[in-house]
């Protein structure tokens, strides 16, 4: 079987421990099983994407001993892409115009008789303000926010789709009562015409993405990616969810953890190797007696 994985940072802060962890799991994997390494660039967010950043990625990374082939997938470069599957699904009938703000949405789910908010991998759960509020004739409208009906999606499908892991949280997996657990989650945001979920699922299919090698934090997102996959007619792959790296608090790594930047252990004299052992993978050396 081929075995094609990715790693997809966001060029929006530095590398830090916890990126580098995902990428050389991902590149050891890929290795070990004659596969590919590829990279993308998520920059969906153009107000908080800079270039200084992008150009520090590639430099962490080459410095850690990784390669990947010339062609860097950059999201920013592929909105056609995503407006066609917004196209596909807008003309199934399956996404509908929300005006809400991040406010309303609060509002109108935290309305006294139906007890606490329900919260999902963004947030929230909608509570359906807008669900019938715009007609869905006509072309997709542009420069709006896009929902997913959930409901009328999943009535589409004969069964709720599965996916299959490997690593940790090996076997099969259903997903767990997606009206509760995800919602009518945004696929296109107003200033971005698409948004993370439908670019992943997207990018992953177009990149021909066999394993997707990534984060326990994005474990919960999957179930969405896994859907909409089902709706657009594309291939389910491997899903790897690694254990994510913490401080000495325990403390997850955030994104703007600037103590625990490649660069800053760069900077201090540490070796790839150094940070290889600080996150428990074994030495570029050890995997390779040949080279
Ligand atoms: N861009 C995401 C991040 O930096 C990763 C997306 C993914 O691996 O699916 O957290």
């Amino acid at each position: 079987m081929s075995f094609v994985t990715r790693f997809a940072p966001s060029p929006t802060g530095p590398l830090h421990l916890g990126h580098a962890y995902s990428a050389m799991l991902a590149h050891d994997m890929a290795r070990t099983r004659s596969g590919t390494f590829l990279l993308r660039i998520e920059d969906i967010d153009q107000s908080r994407a800079r270039p200084e950043w992008e150009a520090q990625i590639y430099d962490d990374l080459r410095w850690l001993g990784l390669a990947w082939p010339s062609q860097v997938l950059l999201q920013s470069e592929n909105a056609r892409a995503y407006g066609r599957a917004l196209d596909t699904l807008w003309d199934h009938g399956l996404l509908y115009q929300c005006d809400c703000n991040r406010r309303d949405i609060r509002a109108a789910a935290q309305a006294p008789q139906e007890g606490a908010p329900l919260h999902g991998p963004d947030g929230v759960i909608y509570p359906g303000t807008c669900r019938m509020k715009h007609p869905r004739i006509g072309s997709r409208p542009k420069g709006v926010a896009l929902r997913l009906d959930l409901g009328k999606a999943l009535g589409k499908m004969d069964t709720t789709p599965t996916y299959a892991e490997t690593g940790e949280h090996a076997g099969s997996h259903g997903i767990d009562a997606p009206e509760r657990t995800i919602g009518d989650i945004v696929l296109a945001r107003r200033d971005m015409g698409t948004s993370y979920h439908l670019s992943v699922v997207v990018d992953d299919a177009a990149q021909g993405i066999t394993h997707v090698v990534r984060g326990a934090d994005l474990a919960e997102a999957t179930g969405i990616h896994v859907i909409l996959q089902h709706l657009l007619g594309l291939p389910t792959p491997m899903y790897h969810h690694h254990k994510l790296i913490r401080d000495a608090t325990g403390k997850r790594l955030a994104k703007r953890d600037d103590a625990r930047a490649i660069s800053k252990y760069r900077a201090d004299g540490a070796s790839p190797d150094d940070i290889r052992a600080m996150v428990g993978l074994p030495s570029l050396f050890q995997k390779n007696p040949q080279g």
